[in-house]
């Protein structure tokens, strides 16, 4: 049987309900063995994390642990270098048969920065790239990725064929709230409530993060 993973990489700073409803209705929306949450210990293009990664670590392991198409996978925090993509990628596909499919799922955002990440050519030689794409997006991709798009992009998501190598767009309705905001609202003593799954707020609080 080939197997469908997914691969969705974050800070997780910390988890909260637009990353899980979004990985939800991918998992289902592809039927999903498994879509994986992969918290990243140093994020090459963000400044470091407020808490520390063994915290947004057992964040995202609370936030999944009843829920069975999630997973949390520690493998970039294993790791003592930065959480370069094409790394956790090639590690990923040597656990998996050759033929089983491995779905990265980027924000439009972060695939338009594509083009600046470490051997970014050679990430679609593991995997599709499923593009959340929001209603309100619509900026161009950037010249770098025309011709990669041109000869890569499926208009069927469900056409994605075989193991990798593929493009396609996903749409979906955000949910609108960030980790930011949650921080903030942490730090200045405001509920999050159903912000982040309850399990979450406990470790939270449990844990005094994200105290002013
Ligand atoms: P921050 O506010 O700290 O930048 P964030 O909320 O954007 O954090 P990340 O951990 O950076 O969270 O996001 C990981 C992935 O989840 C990214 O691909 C991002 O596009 C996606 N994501 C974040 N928030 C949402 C949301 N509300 N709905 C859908 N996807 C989201």
């Amino acid at each position: 049987m080939v197997k469908r993973i997914g691969v969705l990489g974050g800070t997780f700073d910390p988890i909260h309900i637009g990353h899980l409803r979004g990985a939800i209705e991918v998992a289902e929306q592809f039927a999903l063995d498994q879509l994986r949450l992969l918290p990243n210990a140093r994020p090459p293009h963000r400044g470091a994390p407020q808490v520390a990664a063994a915290d947004r670590l057992a964040m995202v392991a609370c936030a999944v642990a009843d829920v069975p198409q999630l997973r949390v996978d520690d493998r970039e925090l294993r790791r003592d270098t930065p959480s370069y993509s094409i790394e956790t990628l090639e590690s990923l596909r040597a656990e998996l048969a050759s033929d089983d499919q491995l779905f990265l799922l980027l924000g439009w955002d972060a695939f338009c920065g594509l083009p600046t990440w470490h051997r970014w050519e050679a990430l679609l030689d593991h995997c599709h790239i499923l593009v959340l794409q929001r209603p309100d997006a619509d900026s161009e991709a950037p010249e770098a990725l025309r011709d990669l798009l041109a000869a890569r992009s499926v208009s069927d998501p469900q056409a994605l064929q075989g193991p990798g190598g593929q493009i396609a767009f996903v749409w979906q309705t955000p949910l609108a709230v960030s980790a930011t905001q949650i921080r903030a609202q942490l730090a200045s003593g405001k509920s999050v409530r159903f912000l982040v799954p309850d399990a979450v707020l406990a470790y939270i609080h449990a844990h005094g993060l994200y105290r002013a």
